[in-house]
């Protein structure tokens, strides 16, 4: 898939500190060590409704990473995939009498519009499942040779499971206990109820074709892939093992990124799949999280409609911390609307205070688990300088409002 197109990032002088993330697996925070090309794999969206805010602010983390990271000199290899075929899109179809692949591709360039209007840089590779299943098919089939992969045993549905003894080290990834994956494996698309399975926990790898849903031919027989190995063969083929970021949002520890570590670590025999993995909080609206079944979303097209200004969004879903589980409240808006009119205007100026401790502390700050609050602080006290016309020297604006588009991905 083409992906969206990009603003141009201005540079900053200075050097930046080494990027420290917290890492779910060893629940440590932790210096990323990225070589001279930084590879980031941040799970997509499944295209059956609009981008919302929970989605734009996990995205928007990552967005920060791939920044940090190039502000460090590091070339940034970054992958996205789009589930455009899975249980929910097909059943969103049914309901509206949609055609699957028209709905993913309607969805897709929603998307597409919601992130070049945030300002998220795009991935160096976009790739659909659909695009990518001669690839899944081929690797699980090397699963299934190498026995990490077996056949149920169902002469209607021979579906192929992935075995959880395949890798020593299942379950390091999220950490929970078997209670908990059981439990999280039936809420989150598992089937841990299916007779037949050698443990309640494996995994779907290959769905065999079931009467009116949509198949693609291979060696494994007519059928379509299961959802974690999508991701497993999208990464593996374009980044490799070992890569130095696994994102999404906290909904995808387990099963999703448990899975797709052992899949791949099965495949190539080398542990760890990720150096970080990395989960996003998860935007709530109204005391409850903001999800589908519930209803309660908030999109990001909907804003723009109405006339937002998509920084505003953009500095609004910064303001609280990436990793925190956060409540959007409209009063997030304004004041990042009131923000970035002071900001526009400090930098608008002739001249402001030395810019060099600000970008100093902005650099610091993001690479310190991505403190977008304290980023957004330091940017704050300058304006708050600038305005009240303190400090003459004619560079600074220019200076704060490039670094400001360049690490937080505000255009001022
Ligand atoms: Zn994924």
């Amino acid at each position: 898939m083409l992906p969206w197109s990009s603003a141009p990032v201005p540079p900053v002088a200075g050097s930046a500190p080494p990027l420290r993330l917290f890492d779910t697996s060893t629940g440590e925070l932790r210096p990323t060590a990225p070589g001279a090309t930084a590879r980031m794999y941040v799970c997509g969206i499944t295209p059956y409704d609009a981008t919302h805010l929970g989605h734009a602010a996990t995205y928007l983390a990552f967005d920060l990473v791939n920044r940090v990271w190039r502000d460090g000199g590091h070339d940034v290899h970054y992958v996205q995939n789009v589930t455009d075929i899975d249980e929910p899109l097909l059943e969103r179809a049914i309901r509206d009498h949609d055609d699957w692949v028209v709905l993913g591709m309607r969805e897709t360039a929603l998307f597409r519009e919601d992130m070049e209007a945030l300002r998220v840089l795009p991935p160096r590779h976009f790739i659909g499942a659909v695009e990518a299943i001669p690839e899944i098919a081929e690797l699980v089939g090397k699963l299934l040779a190498s026995g990490a992969a077996y056949r149920l045993d169902d002469p209607e549905f021979p579906d192929v499971y992935f075995d959880i003894s395949a890798t020593r080290e299942f379950g390091y990834e999220s950490g929970y206990d078997t209670e908990t994956m059981l439990r999280l494996s039936g809420e989150r698309g598992g089937d841990p109820e299916r007779p037949g399975k050698r443990n309640p926990l494996d995994a779907l790898l290959w769905r065999m074709a079931r009467e009116g849903e949509p198949a693609w031919d291979s060696d494994l027989g007519r059928g379509r892939p299961g959802w974690h190995v999508e991701c497993t063969a999208i990464a593996l083929n374009r980044l490799g093992t070992q890569i130095d970021v696994q994102g999404g949002g906290s909904d995808l520890s387990f099963p999703h990124h448990e899975f797709g570590a052992a899949h791949a670590e099965a495949l190539t025999g080398v542990h760890p799949f990720a150096r970080h993995y990395c989960h996003a909080g998860m935007i709530g609206l109204d005391g409850e999280k903001m999800s589908k079944s519930r209803g309660n979303l908030v999109f990001v097209s909907r804003l723009r409609a109405d006339g937002v200004d998509p920084m505003a969004i953009r500095l609004a879903l910064l303001s609280g911390h990436w990793r925190s589980d956060r409540i959007w409240e409209p009063s997030m808006l304004a004041e990042a609307e009131a923000r970035l009119a002071a900001w526009r205007e400090a930098t608008a100026l002739d001249s402001g205070p030395d810019a060099s401790d600000t970008v100093a502390r902005l650099r610091t700050h993001l690479a310190d688990d991505l403190d977008t609050p304290n980023a957004i602080a330091a940017v704050d006290a300058w304006a708050a300088e600038a305005r009240e016309r303190r400090g003459r020297d004619a560079e600074a604006p220019g200076v704060i409002r490039a670094a400001v588009d360049a690490l937080l991905g505000v255009a001022l």
